[in-house]
């Protein structure tokens, strides 16, 4: 079975050196409103012969769309902002096209961003040096399907993905809260979901094959297959446009949605525990503290003075599952069939709670974070930052989640992130835009796929 989703844990060392590169904006020059790249004009004007004159849109109000993604969700990425402005947006409509348009910009040396429906939280879809946005969302064609696999353009919805693969019998093996997102933005700026629990992140093993557009001469679409696809997971696409993507299914389960209410903190976390070893297994576990739960739309299934355990369970599963949150002390107010149960627990999950605390009121910032610790007394770990709120997501291997708190200074959140490590809990720090996975896997892959280094310019630091 693939390794769990564990967001990467950052030494006291790194953390200080992404707060030294965050702080110095010298290291990546951005494109301000205004900045023309010299030959973008012959550009323009030769990708409205290849893609068509209604697929090279330069009017304001685009440009900027196309500029910005979640980044503002942390207030030391959103003192950045905007960091950088796209002068074209370019929408093929089907993949064939995008290999001349990059073997276009290669040979005009424009800068081209990747992006998909731009949901991606570290401002990872953000054209820090302008140049043209490649917007997949067009090429949006499930290909072929078969026992296992689905294959789609990269600008597929995921939740086009599952609906197709559940007309066959069969479900993904994950997808992100973000169910309308892409499956080409998915795999090059995210890292789980629903699924995760035990089928780990994007990187260990979803992935069964890419079709990928280098930025060269040529731009000649190559293969990649299982562990090859790695150098182009969480790459921000700056090893190359993913055109085509064929990831893993599986059976379909009957699953259906278990809410259930804690009075205590260990009580619910041991209840997430078990839940998550339960046979056969959760699609998704997640828990949320009463000052998350009060910012989510009331719900009879969630009881906004509680701590809320939540639960895709198979539905056969369903009264050993019940059994065993009664057996924790805690209540089930609900289970609620598919496709309505499952679907509000997972539009609950991962960065969601930080999103509805964030609409509910300024002034937080949030952190990923990991580590069995968080099933324990809570306590040291709330006392790091000024009111914090926990999110969990249960795993195989152990706890990720969510830290929300209020927000002071980047001294402050990186002093706190400190703290945490020495606490045991890992920490991702989601407040900054450089490639921050397999990086010397990413450098090494770009130097053949892009070498002149304009996929995504900014996002990938040199050594
Ligand atoms: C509220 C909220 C909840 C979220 N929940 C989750 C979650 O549960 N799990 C999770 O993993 N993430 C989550 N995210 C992050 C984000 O939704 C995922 O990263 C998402 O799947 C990105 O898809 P997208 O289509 O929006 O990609 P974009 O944001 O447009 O792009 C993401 C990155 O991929 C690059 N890219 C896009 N398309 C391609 C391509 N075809 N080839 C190469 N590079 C490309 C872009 O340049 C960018 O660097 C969440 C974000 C928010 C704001």
């Amino acid at each position: 079975m693939a390794a769990e989703p564990k967001p990467a844990t950052l030494s006291a060392d790194e953390v200080r050196r992404l707060t030294e590169l965050v702080a110095d904006e010298r290291r990546v020059p951005t494109a301000p409103a205004g900045t023309r790249t010299p030959g973008i004009e012959d550009f323009c004007r030769d990708a409205a012969v290849l893609l068509g004159a209604d697929a090279v849109i330069r009017d304001a109000e685009a440009l900027d769309k196309a500029s910005t993604d979640w980044a503002h969700m942390s207030p030391i990425l959103a003192a950045r902002l905007p960091a950088g402005r796209a002068e074209v947006v370019l929408r093929p409509s089907r993949h064939e096209l995008v290999p001349a348009v990059v073997a276009l910009a290669h040979r005009l040396r424009i800068p081209v961003t990747p992006r998909g429906k731009g949901t991606g939280n570290y401002g990872q879809a953000i054209p820090l040096r302008g140049g043209a946005v490649l917007d997949l969302t067009g090429c949006d064609r499930v290909l072929d399907a078969g026992d296992g696999w689905i294959r789609a353009e990269a600008g597929a919805k995921m939740s086009d993905l599952e609906a197709h693969a559940r007309s066959l019998g069969q479900e993904l093996w994950m997808f992100p809260s973000t169910f309308g997102t892409t499956l080409g933005g998915f795999l090059a700026g995210g890292n789980g979901g629903t699924g995760s629990l035990s089928n780990g992140t994007n990187g260990d093993g979803f992935v069964r094959e890419l079709t990928v557009v280098p930025c060269t001469a040529e731009a000649e679409p190559f293969t990649v297959r299982n562990e090859a696809a790695l150098p182009y997971i969480h790459a921000y696409g700056t090893t190359g446009i993913i055109a085509t993507a064929t990831v893993s299914l599986q059976r379909a389960r009957a699953w259906t949605g278990l809410f259930a209410a804690f009075d205590a903190w260990e009580s619910a976390t041991a209840a997430l525990a078990a839940l998550v070893r339960l046979e056969p297994a959760p699609r998704l576990v997640s828990m949320d503290e009463p000052g998350l739960v009060r910012t989510f739309a009331p719900d009879p299934a969630l009881d906004p003075d509680a701590l809320s355990l939540r639960s895709i369970v198979e539905e056969r599963a369903e009264p050993e599952a019940r059994a065993l949150v009664e057996r924790h002390g805690g209540r089930v107010l609900e289970t609620r069939p598919a496709p309505r149960g499952p679907a509000l627990i997972s539009s609950l999950s991962f960065n969601h709670p930080t999103y509805h605390l964030m609409k509910a009121e300024q002034g937080w910032f949030h952190l990923e974070i990991s580590g069995d610790v968080l099933l324990g007394d809570p306590s040291a770990v709330k006392a790091v930052y000024p009111d914090t709120v926990l999110h969990l997501e249960g795993m195989r291997a152990g706890p990720v989640g969510m830290l929300m708190a209020r927000y002071e200074d980047p001294d402050t959140v990186y002093r706190g992130i400190e703290a945490l490590n020495a606490l045991g809990v890992g920490v991702h720090d989601v407040h900054q835009w450089y490639v921050d996975r397999r990086v010397d896997l990413v450098r090494a892959t770009a130097r053949t796929t892009d070498p002149l280094g304009l996929i995504n310019p900014g996002h990938l630091l040199s050594a």
